[in-house]
């Protein structure tokens, strides 16, 4: 049975000359249970020890609803000035556009203000990607694309990318843009495809971003499944996990980056024995057979 290609050991952040990890590991719960800085560094280091270059927060990481805003990153910039040397071990991605309590501002004063205000509660000097949250409507994609273009014109920035966009979305913002996106970064999970039938990925492929899926996992649901469907999911990943003698989190991350658009899930997991095993994803092959079949699981009908 013939199979789909091998990972590569590395991956290019679209079009730009970083090198990537094909997995990378996130931020988004870092913050949480009181995590000191010296407990956010073993997490750090787990995800380097791994293999794991690519690290993803933003600013509104350790939002609860009412503070916590900017926590993660602060945190991070802790552990930054604890050990220095960290920050040049990653290709360190954030995120802003999203404030509390208003929904989004993408404005120009605003959204600069967000990217130094992530600079320095990260202290560091540059972002090597930033991505916009979640699209504020509000905003006209020129002015978006013109703090941006300013930002990585200062510096502040090398590369630039976009999150939870629909496809026209992105097209709008890339047409003002004087810098190509490199990156975006839709929820994908074996619980959550919408994206491999509705055009995101195609142009992803077309425009050369990287994928980044968060909540690879369903946000933990898929290893608790309760309705029969994520069941049915789980069931499938774990006879292929069982073969190829890996666990059902590291079949779907698998899942995922078999997808020719060259997925990079991000894993949530801040346990640093689950962080370390995520990178036995990119050691699985895939057969059509295989993938096709936790697909048609997922979507809960067979294929036409
Ligand atoms: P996820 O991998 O889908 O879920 C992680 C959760 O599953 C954690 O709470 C983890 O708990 C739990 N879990 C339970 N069993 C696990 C196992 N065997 N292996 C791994 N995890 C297990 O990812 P996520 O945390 O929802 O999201 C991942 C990243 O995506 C975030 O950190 C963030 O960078 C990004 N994100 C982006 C957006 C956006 O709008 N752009 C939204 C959400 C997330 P333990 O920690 O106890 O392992």
């Amino acid at each position: 049975m013939s199979l789909l290609p091998p990972i590569p050991a590395t991956r290019t952040l679209g079009a730009s000359d970083i090198a990537i990890s094909p997995i990378a590991w996130g931020m988004w719960r870092l913050a949480e249970d009181d995590r000191n800085a010296a407990e956010a560094a073993r997490l750090v280091h787990a995800a380097l020890d791994a293999g794991i270059t690519l690290l993803d927060t933003a600013d509104i990481y350790g939002f609860d609803g009412s503070g916590g805003f900017g926590d993660a990153e602060a945190l991070l910039g802790e552990v930054f000035a604890a050990e220095p040397g960290l920050r040049g071990r990653m290709v360190l991605a954030s995120k802003g556009g999203i404030m509390p309590p208003l929904p989004y501002d993408q404005s120009a004063g605003y959204l600069a203000s967000a990217i130094d205000a992530s600079l320095r509660r990260m202290k560091v000097d540059t972002i090597d990607l930033y991505q916009v949250h979640r699209p504020d409507i509000l905003t006209h994609p020129q002015e978006v694309s013109r703090t941006l273009d300013d930002a990585v014109a200062a510096g502040k920035i090398r590369t630039l990318g976009v999150s939870n966009f629909t496809i026209q979305q992105v097209e709008a913002l890339q047409h003002f843009l004087g810098h190509r996106l490199v990156s975006t970064q839709p929820e994908i999970s074996p619980l959550r495809i919408t994206c491999f039938e509705n055009g995101e990925l195609d142009q992803a492929m077309r425009l050369g971003l990287s994928v980044l899926a968060w909540s690879p996992l369903g946000g933990g649901r898929l290893l608790s499944p309760e309705t029969a469907r994520d069941k049915a999911v789980a069931a499938e990943l774990d006879r292929i996990a069982k073969e190829q003698g890996v666990s059902r989190s590291v079949a779907a991350y698998g899942w995922l980056m078999a997808h020719p658009a060259g997925i990079v899930p991000i894993i949530g997991s801040q346990n640093p024995a689950r962080i370390a095993e995520g990178v036995a994803a990119m050691g699985m092959r895939w057969t059509r057979q295989d993938w096709y079949a936790v697909l048609v699981a997922a979507r809960g009908e067979r294929l036409p």
